[in-house]
């Protein structure tokens, strides 16, 4: 991963020695975070926000299939013709804020509550000039067959 990769929204993602993590803020009083970020906090109305790294794993806290093709503004340049059911989930962060993220396994068999995720940037769209623009999302990790913890 590079930080010259075209993203959908640039400032949702930081780079770190060239690793990929979520990018949001924290509340400096109150302590609560956000994703995306903020400039004024919800909880205690304060404007004193810092960026805070999320990080780039978290653990699936609820899922779905998405099975149609979604509306604008979910523009990935899927058509009818070549729609192909994803997953989409709620990711609970180690900070404990939960986010809406695409994951990149479809199958329900592989889903479940509880399982650890992985930040991935996925290609989304192709823009104007050719350039393949991508999007984060989440993936299953890849566990030992015994279920060892990765904490
Ligand atoms: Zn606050």
């Amino acid at each position: 991963m590079s930080d010259s990769l075209s993203l959908v929204c640039e400032e949702l993602i930081g780079f770190t020695q060239g690793q990929a993590h979520l990018q949001g803020s924290q509340c400096a009083d109150c302590g609560e975070t956000y994703f995306p970020a903020v400039h004024s906090c919800t909880r205690c109305l304060s404007t004193n926000i810092q960026a805070y790294n999320l990080g780039n794993a978290g653990v699936l806290w609820s899922w779905t299939i998405q099975e149609f093709l979604p509306k604008p503004p979910y523009n990935s340049g899927e058509t009818p013709a070549n729609f192909k059911p994803y997953g989409v989930g709620y990711v609970q962060m180690p900070c404990g804020l939960k986010l809406e993220s695409r994951l990149t396994e479809s199958h329900p068999d592989q889903l479940s509550i509880g399982i650890p995720m992985n930040l991935v940037l996925i290609p989304y769209r192709v823009d104007a000039d050719g350039k393949v623009v991508h999007t984060f999302a989440f993936a299953p990790t890849r566990q030992h067959p015994t279920g060892a913890s990765h904490a």
